[in-house]
């Protein structure tokens, strides 16, 4: 399992440009393989749609058991959010097993943002579709409430586009509406655009699934134009 990091090829790690090289077969879905197209040379190739990731599993298990060296990439980091534990729960023991770790979008929003999670964060994804919505509102308003900064995967799609209003709402229910709101879409790779905005004014940015948005605590603030949440010194 490879993370690809954000997409850029200069944030791809050694390792994992390593894995993609040993690699005879690669298999992920395609905006991502487009990340990495010049290491796909020579190797057998499957690409398959979003929501396909039963499928891609079953056949990189398939792939390794015939002895082929299967390289399965998720952008980011694949134990977050990605294809890591659903290939684990399915890969037979005779099977050997890598996770290489990726630049997550937690983080290279971040950086985009300036320094926004220099204290404690709760990351949560806000797509209902493998979660309750009940258990995703519960865990906003605990993090909400505990001053965690909070990180947004999955903020909104096509389909799925009220969720980051409620989202919005409970976490308002806890913080003043002039909390800082960092929205980065694309990050570190073609297209990233940022913005800084607030709580109370976020809904009226474009957010979609190529954005990730961080919520200040109570304490972070926006120093030069860099998003920042001070760790603590005292300067
Ligand atoms: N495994 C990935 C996350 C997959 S979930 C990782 O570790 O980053 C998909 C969500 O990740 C997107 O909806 C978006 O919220 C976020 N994301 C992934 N790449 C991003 C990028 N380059 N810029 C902003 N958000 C990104």
């Amino acid at each position: 399992m490879v993370g690809l990091g954000p997409g850029g090829s200069e944030f791809l790690t050694f390792r994992a440009k390593a894995a993609l090289e040993e690699a005879q077969v690669i298999i992920g879905y395609k905006t991502y393989l487009g990340f990495i197209e010049d290491l796909l040379t020579g190797k057998q190739v499957i690409s398959s749609g979003m929501r396909k990731e039963i499928e891609r599993a079953g056949l990189a298990v398939q792939y390794a058991r015939q002895g082929q060296t299967v390289a399965v990439v998720s952008s980011g980091d694949p134990g977050v959010y990605g294809m890591a534990g659903l290939i684990l729960e399915l890969v037979p023991e005779s099977v050997e097993v890598e996770v290489i770790p990726g630049v997550t979008a937690a983080t290279s929003a971040a950086a985009v943002l300036g320094a926004p999670l220099m204290h404690d964060f709760a990351v949560i994804s806000l797509s209902d579709i493998l979660t309750p919505w009940e258990t995703i509102a519960q865990r906003l308003h605990a993090a909400a409430q505990a001053d965690f900064i909070i990180v947004l995967y999955n903020p909104k799609s096509k389909g799925r586009d009220t969720q980051i209003a409620r989202a919005r709402d409970i976490i308002r229910s806890h913080r003043q509406d002039d909390t800082p709101v960092g929205i980065v879409r694309n990050a570190k790779r073609r297209g990233e655009y940022r913005v800084l905005t607030t709580l109370g004014n976020m809904l009226d940015e474009d957010i979609d699934m190529l954005s990730t948005v961080i919520i200040g605590n109570s304490q972070t603030r926006i120093e030069n134009g860099h998003m920042v949440t001070p760790r603590g010194y005292r300067l």
